[in-house]
């Protein structure tokens, strides 16, 4: 009995064995097309060879003011600072799906009194809708869904990976745009995978519309829009930005 199962168990495993034998490994390789040469930047920080930059520490030529003319936010250091009540700022260039570089940090906290959303309050929106806050949460509580790494009042980040005032702080951001159908109607939502001091905050998240202060979001239909960083009356500086387009 014993040997007869394992002349059955050999059959079975021979037959098995030649149906596999009939696919090739090579018939599910795929040669072409390769893809396209990257060259890495000198750190995961720095831009590869394909990359937009829109802020080298230089200036500020691929930036205007939302206001209207040129961005009053002054340039020093190899980064620019929000110059409070000046508004914001964004790029002449219009993006769609995207990988964001982004460094920010928040300015040291010289009033006590000033709590939650009061410290070193900015943030960038994508495609000038979509806010990923920016934030100091560095001992200083808020509502989870407004704070550092939220999509603000959408989306609570995973865990707060903040740095102290003063320190830069990094924004890795993998975006897709939403999509909208012929009548402007929302197939698609925009989806967010941020990460916060290289800590995942966001993994691809659906945001439920562009930000609203007050109420919830609904989506309008758009095309490529420009990235827009906010004036929060904090004076929060900016350094290294680019931008993949994907
Ligand atoms: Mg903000």
């Amino acid at each position: 009995m014993r040997s007869l199962l394992l002349v059955l168990c050999i059959h079975a495993s021979f037959t098995l064995y030649s149906q596999d034998d009939k696919r090739t490994p090579e018939s599910t390789e795929i040669w072409e097309p390769q893809p396209r040469i990257v060259t890495p930047g000198t750190d995961p920080n720095t831009p590869p060879s394909d990359a937009i930059v829109l802020f080298d520490g230089t200036n500020l030529n691929q930036w205007v003011s939302e206001k209207g003319g040129p961005t009053q936010w002054p340039v020093a250091n190899n980064s620019v600072t929000v110059k409070p009540d000046a508004g914001a700022i964004k790029t002449k260039q219009e993006f769609g799906d995207m990988q964001l570089h982004i460094e920010w940090r928040t300015p040291p906290v010289k009033d006590q009194s000033k709590v939650s959303q009061q410290r070193g309050n900015s943030g960038i929106f994508l495609q000038e809708r979509y806010e990923v806050q920016v934030l100091d949460n560095y001992q200083n509580k808020t509502y989870a869904n407004g704070q550092a790494g939220s999509i603000y009042k959408q989306h609570i980040p995973l865990v707060n990976a903040c740095k102290a005032p003063e320190q830069w702080q990094t924004y890795d951001i993998i975006y897709t745009a939403p999509r909208f159908n012929t009548e402007g109607r929302m197939i698609i939502p925009a989806y967010v995978t941020i990460f916060h001091n290289g800590v995942v905050v966001q993994n691809h998240t659906a945001l439920n519309g562009p930000t609203e202060y007050r109420g919830l979001p609904v989506y309008k239909a758009h095309g490529k829009a420009p990235l827009l960083l906010q004036d929060h009356g904090n004076e929060v500086s900016y350094r290294n930005i680019w931008v993949r387009e994907l």
